[in-house]
């Protein structure tokens, strides 16, 4: 099937182009063209299309925590204390019908991919379920019956702290007894989705979750890697006090670094810490929102492109869903940072929330390109925001998730104006979703 597509305003290769048409057969880019009329039979938007924006890092089920958990005094120790408490309660129906309803919400905002990193896999007091993927199979659902890419992360996660405590009360939940049971695992789930649209990665929890002699057998399963490093100080202390080294010092030394890999928040890194990272080949992914709102601090992420390392980002708890803020906060923080403007360049931003989060998931055809994925958001330039604003890629600097007025995965509209194609309002799903989660 045949889609053309029309906007007076286009993002093509990260420039700004008018009047532009693009053509969609079988889910793929077929033609893109500049400064030509609205073909016959093209769906015309009063708009800006730009590439889908790529969420990189999602813990799906977090999103019933925005708006909570949030007393006075508290950090990411007491977030993560909230967390558990749903962790606790959550069961495959509830995680399937929160990740519809949050896969939804990515869509609404203009995301058409996401990565997933997954970690809830046993029941209650860390009892295996009879099929041991059910609670990814969750997920996958999810994916599918909302129509957004997934790269599902599949993650490894064996103990507490970086001294080796077990894993205890909620956190069974995470385990899988040692790293050949989460081999094991990954293998079947691999094996399951192979040959579907599901891209599987896997994950090293952190160097407090998962032992260091783990992660090359973790690095070595086909697919992306992403791995938590260096989002709290007290973690970097802890791992320098048992370890003599840095997070990512430690998972650099016993190859838990490599091409594909993606290192997510490394907001208190090193010079040692940045050449490892530059020199493995690994990614970074930051989240600023979510580090904002737990308290964490911010990456240095003029830093990390200075050193040639490609950056993406990520929604994270989803205290946001909205991949153009995070592209504004990545600049906004590093203004603070250096005192001066324009750190980073549009097109070096744009790329951040949408082609570098797709390298990050294994998929490297992304953007409004002939053969790349016939996925894009439209912008409407129309609204309080962005009214005047007479270029795509200066959007960036104002257009929130709320400004998207259609997303288009594989040449089709999935969602238009806050409503899904086939799911209809994302915001009763997701006030339904999560009034069953917060009990
Ligand atoms: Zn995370």
């Amino acid at each position: 099937m045949t889609s053309i597509f029309w906007a007076p305003m286009a993002l093509v290769g990260g420039i700004d182009h008018e009047n532009v048409s693009i053509e969609a057969s079988d889910g793929k880019i077929t033609s893109v063209s500049s400064g030509v009329p609205v073909p016959p039979g093209a769906v015309a938007f009063e708009g800006a299309m730009v590439p889908g924006l790529v969420n990189a890092h999602s813990h799906v089920f977090h999103r019933a925590l925005r708006g909570r958990a949030t007393p006075a005094g508290g950090d990411f120790w007491s977030w993560r204390a909230g967390m558990y408490e749903l962790v606790d309660h959550l069961d495959p129906e509830l995680l399937e019908e929160l990740a519809t309803a949050t896969y939804a919400e990515m869509l609404a905002a203009g995301i058409t991919q996401v990565g997933e990193f997954h970690y809830v896999h046993r029941g209650p007091g860390g009892v295996p379920y009879t099929d041991r993927n059910e609670m990814a199979m969750a997920i996958v659902r999810a994916a599918a019956a909302t129509g957004i890419r997934l790269c599902l992360l599949d993650t490894c996660y064996l103990m507490a702290d970086v001294d080796g405590t077990p894993l205890q009360g909620p956190q069974l939940r995470f385990g899988d007894g040692d790293v050949d049971g989460w081999s094991e695992r990954h293998g079947r789930l691999a094996d399951e989705l192979a040959g579907t649209e599901v891209v599987v990665g896997s994950a090293i929890h952190s160097v407090r979750g998962v032992p260091a002699d783990a992660f090359a057998q973790i690095v070595e399963a086909s697919g992306p890697t992403h791995v938590h490093a260096s989002e709290q100080a007290a973690e970097n202390r802890a791992c320098v006090d048992r370890h003599g080294v840095t997070p990512i010092g430690l998972l650099a030394r016993h190859g838990g670094l490599r091409p594909g890999s993606t290192v997510v928040h490394a907001i208190h890194v090193t010079s040692g810490d940045l050449e490892a990272t530059a020199g493995s080949g690994a990614s970074v992914c930051v989240c600023p929102t979510t580090e904002l709102d737990l308290g964490d601090g911010t990456a240095d992420v003029a830093a990390f492109a200075a050193a040639g390392i490609d950056v993406s980002l990520g929604s994270d708890s989803h205290a946001v869903v909205d991949l153009l803020v995070e592209a504004r906060m990545v600049e906004w923080n590093d203004r603070a940072r250096y005192g001066r403007r324009g750190v980073h360049a549009s097109a070096a931003l744009w790329d951040m929330a949408t082609s570098a989060g797709a390298r990050s998931l294994g998929c490297e055809r992304w953007g409004l390109e002939v053969g790349a994925p016939a996925d894009f958001a439209v912008l409407d330039t129309r609204r309080p925001a962005t009214a005047g604003i007479d270029r795509s890629d200066m959007l960036l600097s104002a257009a929130t998730a709320g400004d998207v007025m259609a997303t288009v995965v594989g040449g089709e509209i999935v969602c238009e104006a806050g409503e899904h194609h086939t799911l209809g309002s994302v915001s009763s799903r997701l006030a339904s979703a999560i009034g069953r989660s917060i009990t």
